[in-house]
């Protein structure tokens, strides 16, 4: 899969992919990652991305030109991609679209800075995408982290794929407790069915830990997630057992 990201700071896309998880996957060609300077696209000696707001109040909004320019040049070096707008107003980025994007085969981020953009560059947006109902002042740290985000579900490049699979959100639950050595720390105990138990135990319990969590800090997840006959019995036995500790 490749990546391109359009950015007035290439050097912060290229610090943060210099590490991690993605930068194994683009080492080993697993995935491609092109950082591109719109800077690049500009004609005058200040290499200016950025004009006034029309209608006065100030701020400054990323101009057309440079952008069409640059994915005008994208498309001629490319096959077909898509091109994703890192934006508050977008719908917001969750697990499962992270997967689905994990499908495609070329996605261009555009990072936004200032006011943002030129309303007449949305013709060029496939997917207008939130990280959350707040501002942050670039689409650099959206984009970061969509990609980052995406790329776990690209075959490869998370070397344990079970843990994937295991992660929160991924089969509608959050993920279990995890411990590791020393069993014992400050007088801390990893709970003994994890240090001594056998593999269907184990799984058992994380299942249950799994379910718990999910109860106790995410219940929504249940609304939107197919539950099969076995789990809603562990389900219900859980709220019984809770029900039941509360008196
Ligand atoms: N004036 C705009 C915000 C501009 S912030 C508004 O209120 O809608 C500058 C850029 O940062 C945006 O163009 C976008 O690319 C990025 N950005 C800011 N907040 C974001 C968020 N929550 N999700 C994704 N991108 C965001």
């Amino acid at each position: 899969m490749k990546f391109a990201v359009v950015s007035i700071f290439p050097e912060m896309i290229e610090a943060f992919l210099s590490r991690g998880i993605v930068s194994r996957a683009r080492a080993n060609k697993t995935l491609e990652i092109e950082v591109i300077q719109l800077r690049d696209y500009t004609h005058d000696a200040h290499r200016t991305t950025d004009d006034y707001v029309y209608g006065g109040g100030g701020g400054m909004v990323m101009k057309p030109a440079p952008v069409f320019e640059c994915i005008d040049d994208y498309a001629t070096r490319n096959g077909p991609f898509k091109v994703v707008f890192p934006s508050p107003q977008g719908q917001i980025f969750d697990s499962a679209r992270a997967e689905e994007l994990a499908r495609q085969e070329n996605l261009l981020f555009l990072c936004g800075r200032y006011e943002g953009i030129d309303e007449r560059l949305m013709n060029l947006v496939d997917y207008e995408l939130s990280i959350g109902s707040f501002v942050v002042s670039g689409g650099e740290i959206p984009a970061l982290l969509m990609i980052d985000a995406i790329s776990r579900f690209v075959p490869g490049v998370v070397g344990n794929e079970r843990s994937v699979k295991q992660d929160s959100f991924y089969n509608g639950l959050l993920d279990h407790a995890n411990w590791t050595r020393p069993a014992v720390y400050r007088g801390l105990e990893v709970p003994a069915v994890y240090v001594n138990g056998h593999h269907q135990e184990i799984e058992k319990a994380r299942k249950r830990d799994s379910i718990l969590r999910t109860i106790l800090k995410h219940p929504k997840l249940f609304l939107e997630k197919e539950i099969g006959p076995e789990e809603k019995n562990a389900i219900i036995e859980i709220i019984r057992e809770l029900s039941t500790d509360a008196g």
